[in-house]
């Protein structure tokens, strides 16, 4: 029998609290619930979730401290499932060490989706751009080549400069999750490197003329606006 992976979810609104332990245990999963904040840490600590789903706004405490409290000695996936829907807020979060963002209301094939993403980066070696990776990245018509270093498009090259497939392939190591600005210019360009969204942005624009068919609407790479880039998640 397939051992269950185990869900916390930190959320002091009963009715959404049950909502999402009802769509998890209907999905295989197990669900623990937490209403506050000392809850939730006796949890996390008693129990060695699999997932964490951690609601910010609680009772005792705010998301943010468990979250820090949490990452100063676990790397136990947590997705923020919020209903602060600010661009500064989902920064914060993921900069803080979150794998994820959810902002409330959201539906339950999005959550699912989500959940099975950070259990995955769990279950995979933690990626680390300074590993070259091998193997290759599939969705739909984009395929990243780790062992040659090229993006194939339906088949083509789509010619990327250095930069552009360090960019592209870092997405993809990552893939369903947000990446944050600052992140992607840390691993690209080192700790010191300073932060220019601009950068960023004329190198984007230019990998979406090479890989999407119509940039305006990218089918492979999407803009959390303010926040950052993510990754379609592979077939
Ligand atoms: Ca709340």
């Amino acid at each position: 029998m397939k051992i269950r992976d185990r869900v916390l979810i930190v959320e002091d609104e009963q009715s959404i609290s049950s909502f999402i332990a009802a769509v998890l245990e209907a999905n295989g999963y197990d669900a623990l619930t937490a209403r506050t904040g000392s809850e939730a840490v006796s949890a996390i600590t008693s129990h060695c979730p699999d997932v964490i789903l951690l609601d910010l706004g609680l009772p005792d405490m705010d998301g943010m401290g468990i979250l820090k409290f949490v990452r100063e000695w676990s790397t136990c996936p947590i997705v923020v499932v919020s209903a602060r829907e600010h661009e500064r807020d989902k920064v914060e979060a993921l900069d803080a060490g979150a794998d994820d963002y959810i902002v409330k209301p959201f539906g339950t094939s999005e959550l699912l989706a989500r959940i099975r993403t950070a259990i995955r980066h769990t279950r995979t070696p933690l990626p680390n751009s300074d590993i070259a990776q091998s193997g290759q990245f599939r969705a739909k018509g984009l395929v990243i080549d780790y062992d040659k270093h090229q993006v194939l498009v339906d088949g083509e090259n789509a010619r990327l400069t250095q930069n552009e497939y360090k960019l592209v392939s870092l997405l993809g190591k990552h893939a369903g999750r947000v990446l944050t600005y600052d992140f992607i210019i840390r691993q690209l360009w080192g700790p010191g490197a300073k932060s220019d969204n601009q950068i960023l942005r004329v190198n984007m624009a230019n990998i979406r003329r090479k890989i999407e068919k119509n940039p305006a609407q990218p089918e492979y790479i999407f803009t959390e606006i303010g926040v950052g880039y993510r990754m379609v998640d592979p077939d």
